[in-house]
């Protein structure tokens, strides 16, 4: 077994794993850096459309935070939300600092572009940071999943996991920093990067740790639906040329009301239209249509990005669906970036707090810039204390070791058992996702959806890996199934409708029961749910 020793050990290479890092390299720290693929890639900060919600010359801090609350529905943390909209500015120069193109721009920042670049805002913004490590002193450790924080004594002092090529590895560290992203791809139709699966969230539930409304997951409308094809969201801004119409040759757009600026229709009506466009792509095919748009719209982006595709947006009208966006809810975390766990900090999507009930626009990479360098400061800072009071961090106690040693065996035990190639059952766990815990939700449907999962865990709990990638897939399907548990169990309980969360049986808002955040916990293996009124 590979052991090492660090300082903090950063999981996830987004946008905030990166801001963190940097942070606490920057305090002295020794830092090792973790993700499930090369540094960097493979995360939703790769594929953002790159836009930063943030007060400027023309949208001052007041604005910012009235559009926030509005679309948190009276759900999200005001301490966290004044965080945001104080340091955001300040947050921005410290990204430009590192070599990121920012343009102020309308209610916020844009990656700044040349207007005839196809690469996606994302990768703009990722590249300097990769570039930046690569000249820093931060240990990488690419290709390595993360299966269990080591939680010693009431603190976390390390995380256990596998190397892709197998290599079980020990990692022994002062602090942790959880920035694992959110869970977009456990529904088949999401615009995630397909390894976005919670395991930030599990990670958080077996170490004790409560998680928050996690019912609540913004979809966006306009995703390709082709078969076959991955689903990747289709960029705004939109042409005034699209058209969008049903199997009956339908006009959605004169339907739906969205005639005019459909790039403001967007904002203001997403979560209605991805609500109309789930229930109609239930019984029939929805189609975007791009073949009017002229040559010259197809040479800047984001048409340029379409046009580098095999497939011929520009010949015909293809199929699209709404999909899975973003997770308001995750894990909770104080003004420092602390979680109730000594020794664990958290920053970016994986947390919960800042959206309340839905998620403006922007505001998913603002908070990953804003609260990556807060939690890394604050990281830094608890480590120098244990320093100060308790010396230099011991070695791997012989007890640690042998304890992981029969972990990794049980791990990796053989055993005979009913088998069902994981892969499917991945597969039937994200269509239950989509099926049952969709855009539109009701009582009964969620009910059948908690029967099928039921049903689901059985076959998992049978799944004996033989091979390693088993292995890894029993953990992604272990991940997924107690991550859908439990927004079924949280969507039945909140009987309203609020921000991205409708309920189809009770279509209103209810301030007067519902004015409350779901806790979620793990409780010698149970879920358990409660509710706690906003303060
Ligand atoms: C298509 C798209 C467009 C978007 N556009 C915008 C936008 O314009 N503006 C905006 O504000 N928001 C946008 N968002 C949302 C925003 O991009 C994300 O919320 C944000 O990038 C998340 O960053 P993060 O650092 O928290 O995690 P991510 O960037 O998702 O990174 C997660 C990291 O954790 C690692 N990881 C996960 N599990 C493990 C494990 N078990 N072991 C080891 N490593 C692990 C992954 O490998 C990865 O490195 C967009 C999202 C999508 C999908």
């Amino acid at each position: 077994m590979e052991q090492i020793t660090t300082d903090i050990l950063v999981i996830g290479s987004g946008l905030a794993g990166f801001l963190s890092a940097f942070e606490a390299e920057k305090a002295g720290l020794r830092v090792l850096m973790v993700g499930k693929f090369a540094i960097g890639m493979g995360t939703n900060t790769s594929l953002a459309n790159g836009a930063f919600t943030v007060s400027n010359s023309t949208f001052s801090k007041e604005d910012h935070l009235q559009a926030t609350q509005e679309s948190g529905k009276g759900l999200n943390q005001g301490r966290l939300i004044n965080l945001l909209i104080q340091k955001g500015p300040e947050a921005m120069e410290r990204l430009r600092g590192d070599g990121v193109p920012l343009l102020e721009r309308g209610i916020g920042c844009i990656i700044d572009r040349p207007d005839d670049s196809s690469q996606l805002p994302g990768v703009l913004l990722i590249r300097p940071l990769i570039e930046k490590v690569k000249k820093s002193s931060i240990r990488v450790l690419p290709g390595l999943t993360i299966f269990d924080l080591l939680v010693e004594e009431g603190e976390v002092q390390g995380a256990f996991g596998f190397l892709r090529n197998g290599i079980p590895c020990l990692i022994r560290s002062r602090t942790v920093l959880l920035s694992t992203g959110g869970a977009g791809a456990v529904y088949s139709r999401n615009d995630n990067q397909r390894s976005i699966l919670g395991d930030g969230y599990a990670l958080a539930l077996r170490a004790g740790l409560p998680l928050f409304d996690l019912e609540f997951v913004q979809f966006y409308p306009f995703v390709l639906g082709e078969p076959h094809l991955s689903s990747f969201l289709l960029y705004p801004p939109y042409p005034k040329e699209v058209r969008l119409f049903n199997d009956k040759g339908e006009d959605l757009l004169e339907r739906f009301g969205l005639r005019g600026d459909l790039n403001r229709a967007i904002i203001v009506k997403r979560d209605r239209l991805s609500i109309d466009l789930y229930s109609m792509t239930r019984n029939g095919d929805v189609f975007f249509d791009l073949t009017q748009v002229p040559q010259e719209k197809w040479e800047r982006y984001p048409l340029n990005f379409l046009k580098k595709s095999k497939f011929p947006f520009r010949e015909r009208p293809f199929l699209i669906s709404p999909a899975v966006h973003f997770f308001m809810g995750g894990v909770e975390i104080d003004e420092e970036g602390a979680t109730s766990l000594p020794g664990l900090f958290a920053a970016g999507e994986v947390t919960w707090g800042i959206h309340g009930a839905n998620r403006l626009g922007g505001n998913a990479l603002t908070e990953c810039a804003v609260f990556g360098i807060l939690s890394g400061q604050s990281a830094a800072r608890y480590v120098h204390k244990l320093e100060q009071e308790q010396g230099p961090f011991p070695p791997f106690s012989e007890n640690l070791l042998k304890k992981w040693d029969r972990k990794v065996r049980s791990y990796l035990r053989k055993r005979r058992g009913a088998f069902e190639p994981p892969k499917d059952m991945l597969k039937d766990l994200k269509d239950l996702a989509w099926r049952y815990a969709s855009p539109v939700r009701e009582e009964e449907s969620l009910k059948e959806g908690l029967d099928r999962l039921a049903s689901i865990e059985k076959k998992i709990e049978k799944v004996y890996p033989a091979t390693l990638k088993d292995l890894f897939k029993k953990r992604d399907l272990e991940n997924v199934s107690l991550l859908l548990k439990a927004i079924l169990k949280g969507s039945l309980l909140r009987a309203e409708s609020r921000g991205s969360f409708f309920r189809k049986d009770f279509p209103d808002q209810d301030d007067t029961h519902w004015l409350k955040n779901t806790c979620y916990r793990l409780e010698k293996g149970e879920l358990q749910i409660t509710h706690r009124p906003i303060k």
